[in-house]
This record gives C-alpha cells, structure tokens and sequence, in this order.
C-alpha cells in the first residue's frame, strides 16, 4: 500500500494532523517511537499544568479563611500528585489512542528512518518494515536544551523532564530562565511552599513579552516571596554550590534548567535528502514544506514557534495544502502566547516596544482588574488588560490576570478574525465576570471608560 501521508511524530502537530488528513479521506501512517501526545502530553504542557492545579489547590485552600470557609490542618501529599498526574498522563493518552484508531489511522509504533523520498524504514523492538508514501509531515518536536557550562546529571541539575519525575519535592529550587517554563515552575514550588530563586540572564522577566508585563511580573514575584535576579548567570557550579554571575553564593536542593529546546532533527537517512536548514531548524518555506517537494516540516522542529496549539494548528495547515491544495499563510501576529504565572500572563501580537520600533500608529488602553466587581469578588484584583491599537484594528494584547489563559482568547478571536473595537463595543458582556475588563479596554481606546474616573490614566 501506498500512504497519501506519512507523519513521523505523534506529538500535538503530529496527532492533529493525522486526524485532519484521515478526515479528509486520506489514508494515513503515523509513526511514534514513545507516546501519543508527544512531549505536550507526557513531559510538557499535560503534566506540568496537573502539578500546577494542585499547587492552585493548596494556595487557594490557605485563603479559605477569607471567604468565611474554615478548613483546620490543612496539608498536601506530592505522591498523590505525583500518582494524579501519572494517571491524567495515561487517561489522554488511551483517550488519544482510541480515536486515532476511530479515525482508520496506521498508527506503527517504531522508529522513523528515511529512506528515500518516497519509502520511510520503521525499526521497532521486534520487527523492521518499509512504508511508501506520496507525502511526508516531519513533526518530531524537540528536547530539553542545555545549558553551556552546565552538566546535566538529573539529581542535583535537573531538566523538564526530570522535574516531572520527582516523586517528591526539594525544599528550594534555583530555576535558571524566567520564560513559561521557569515562571509556570516558579508558581508551583511557591505554591507549594518551597524556596525559589529565579535567575535571568536578560535584563528583564520574561524578556519577549510586552515590557509592562515584564514590570508587573517583577512586582509579583516580589509580593509572592520569589527570590530573582536578573541580568545573571550561573557562573560556577561547586558540588552543592552556586555562584552566580552576581557574585551570589547559593545551595539550593536542586536546580532547573528552563532554558531553550532543541529540535529532534537527527532522523536516520535525512540527511541524505539533504534537507535545507535555518540554523538548527528545518528550513520551511510559507506552506510549511521544506525544500522536498513533498515533506513538510511542523510544530517544535521547524522553529517557528515552538507551542503545542501552533504544532496543532500547522499540523491543519501542511495537511490542508497536501489534500486541497490550499495556501497556509498563517500569520503568527495573532498566536496566544501563555505564561501560566499567578496571576496567568497572555499576549498576542506587538509588544508596545516592537509598535514603537516599528514606527506604527497606535493608541493604547489599560484597564486594571481591581477595577472591577467580578475580580474583588474573587479575591483576585492583581494584573491589568493592556490593548493596542490602530483606528480599526487591534494590534496588542498583553495581560497579567486570573484565568488571563482564558481571558486572552476572545480578544485573539476579534484580533485574529479583523473584528474591530468599534464593531467589539456592540457587544454584550455578561456581568460579572472577569470579560467586563476586555470590554472596559476595549472602550478605553477611546477614552469611554466605565468604572475608571474621566481623565485617569492607569501606569503599569
Ligand atoms: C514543561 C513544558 C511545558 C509546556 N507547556 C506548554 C503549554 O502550556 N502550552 C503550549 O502550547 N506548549 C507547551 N509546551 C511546548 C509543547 O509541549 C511543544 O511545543 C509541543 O509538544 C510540540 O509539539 P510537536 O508535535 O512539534 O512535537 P513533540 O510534542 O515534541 O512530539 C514529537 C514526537 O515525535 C517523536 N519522534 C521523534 N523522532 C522520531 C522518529 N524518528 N520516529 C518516530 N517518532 C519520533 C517523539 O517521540 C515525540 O513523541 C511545553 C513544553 C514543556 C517542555
């Protein structure tokens, strides 16, 4: 048998795209040498946000006592946690099995090598077989990066996948990186009670983002207990000791590295197709195709964007252009970008820096959530809705609020689908809830706030 698409990787750009071109009439291998659900579901996006709503959990049930609910000898058991996320992990992945079977797709459990252009070897444990195909989707993601005077040696220096092993927690914690990944874990050891220490060696948290959010971030660390230095490195490592760039001296139990990811481009037999590159992504022009007329590169590996809803979403879009022929164009102005802090951080689109930078026109609105009801209600008043904007388009989101993972993606729908401010200010906006603050930043574009006095403008 022919395969109209073959697909190397079962990860979230793998799985969806095999379910897309099955779908579509396709028929369809997907090749997966671990887990379906790839590093999102069993070493990323899955179990690290299973950990985190316990620590939530644990950090709201201290507050109880504020909404009159009185709860004595309050306590947590990480091996339950552990054993919770354990059984979430495998509870989606035979959930994941079962509709790729449902959707008549090959799944083959092997090792991808390629061959030719055309004929894929698969190497399982116990047999080696040959696929052809008409097209082919690389989308075997990425691995832990490293840091380059660091050794790895999983007890002491850990990575993301070793952090997700601990069966139980160390008392402190120096992360190096403050992107989403050593902010989210910041959160669940300070959830958990535990001692951070976040080192960044940018001048700024979360460097990429919008530069106020950075500043409020800065702010909540601090109000949270979370140690940080910035414009720092990890300079020495001497047994237990840190030093730091700084001049710091530390011993924390262990240390995480949240550095970058490095994409799993060492497909046996690749090279011989002598794939072009961008560095150590494989290169992709516009429709996600590399230089092979008929393989596609997706999701971690290509580099675009290295998130589990972008792996998704090109998934969709190689398979759409290799059935219908149709064009991908996706523009990556309008992808949600999440940093699951507490309060959650969301952006899309230009930072207020890349406006100015730029030279584009903009006007800007920020409307703090402690201005609203629904938020006092809650006990959650922290953060702000910060919107640019042009005349008839939004340009910006950037955010720092409770449920802001939630709360970022109506206004990326009205940004992604062109739907103007003007044409958002129509809209009902159920009260209370957390959206009012995207309704009263919206009507701050032109200077309409409801529950801010005339003339005030908020500084963040
Ligand atoms: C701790 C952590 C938290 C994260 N949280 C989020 C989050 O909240 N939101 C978000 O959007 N993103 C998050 N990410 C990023 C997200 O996990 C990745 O962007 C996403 O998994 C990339 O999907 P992918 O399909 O490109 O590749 P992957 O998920 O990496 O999957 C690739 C698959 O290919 C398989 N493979 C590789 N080579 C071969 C071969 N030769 N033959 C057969 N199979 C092969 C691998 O075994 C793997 O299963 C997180 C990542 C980490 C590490």
């Amino acid at each position: 048998m022919v395969y109209d698409i073959a697909i190397i990787g079962a990860g979230p750009g793998g799985y969806i795209a095999a379910i897309r071109a099955a779908r579509l009439g396709a028929k369809v291998a997907l090749i997966e040498k671990d887990r379906i659900g790839g590093v999102c579901l069993t070493r990323g996006c899955i179990p690290s946000k299973t950990i985190l709503a316990s620590s939530d959990r644990y950090r709201e049930a201290k507050k109880l006592s504020k909404f009159g609910i009185k709860l004595n000898n309050l306590t947590y058991d990480y091996s339950e946690i552990f054993q919770r996320k354990e059984k979430i992990v495998q509870k989606l992945n035979r959930g994941l099995a079962q509709l790729i079977k449902a959707n008549e797709i090959d799944f083959i459990k092997a090792e991808a090598c390629i061959e030719s252009k055309n004929i894929l070897k698969v190497i399982s444990e116990s047999a080696e077989e040959r696929i052809e195909f008409k097209n082919l989707i690389i989308a075997t993601g990425s691995r832990p990066g490293s840091l380059p005077n660091i050794r790895l040696d999983r007890e002491f220096i850990l990575d993301t996948d070793d952090v997700l092993k601990l069966e139980s927690l160390p008392d402190s914690v120096l992360i190096a990186g403050s992107g989403a990944v050593g902010i989210e874990w910041a959160r669940i050891f300070n959830g958990f009670e535990k001692e951070v220490i976040l080192v960044e060696i940018a001048p700024k948290l979360a460097p990429a983002l919008d530069g106020s959010i950075s500043d409020a971030l800065r702010r909540e660390l601090k109000k949270k207990k979370i140690n940080f230095y910035t414009e720092t490195n990890i300079e020495k490592i001497r047994g237990k000791e840190v030093i730091l760039s700084n001049g710091q001296e530390l011993t924390p139990d262990i240390i995480l590295l949240g550095a970058g990811r490095v994409p799993n481009i060492e497909i046996k037999g690749i090279k011989d197709l002598n794939p072009e590159m961008n560095g150590k992504f494989f290169r992709v022009d516009n429709n996600l195709r590399t230089n092979i007329d008929n393989i596609y590169a997706i999701g971690d590996v290509n580099g675009i964007c290295q998130l589990a809803h972008v792996a998704s979403h090109q998934g969709i879009k190689a398979v759409e252009h290799i059935i219908l022929r149709q064009e991908v164009g996706i523009d990556y102005q309008n992808v949600p970008f999440i940093i699951y802090g507490n309060p959650e951080i969301a952006s899309v689109g230009y930072t207020e820096d890349a406006l100015i930078e730029r030279g584009i026109y903009y006007k800007k609105s920020i409307f703090p959530m402690s201005a609203l009801g629904k938020s006092v209600v809650e006990d959650e008043i922290d953060g702000f809705i910060k919107i640019l904007a042009d005349d008839k388009k939004i340009l910006g989101i950037h955010l720092i609020a409770d449920n802001g993972a939630e709360l970022i993606q109506q206004l990326a729908i009205a940004k992604g689908a062109g739907i103007s401010p003007e044409a958002m200010k129509e809209v009902i906006f159920a009260h209370p809830t957390y959206s009012e603050a995207v309704y009263e930043s919206i009507l701050g574009l032109s200077e309409e706030f409801l529950h801010l006095p005339p003339g005030l403008k908020m500084k963040v």
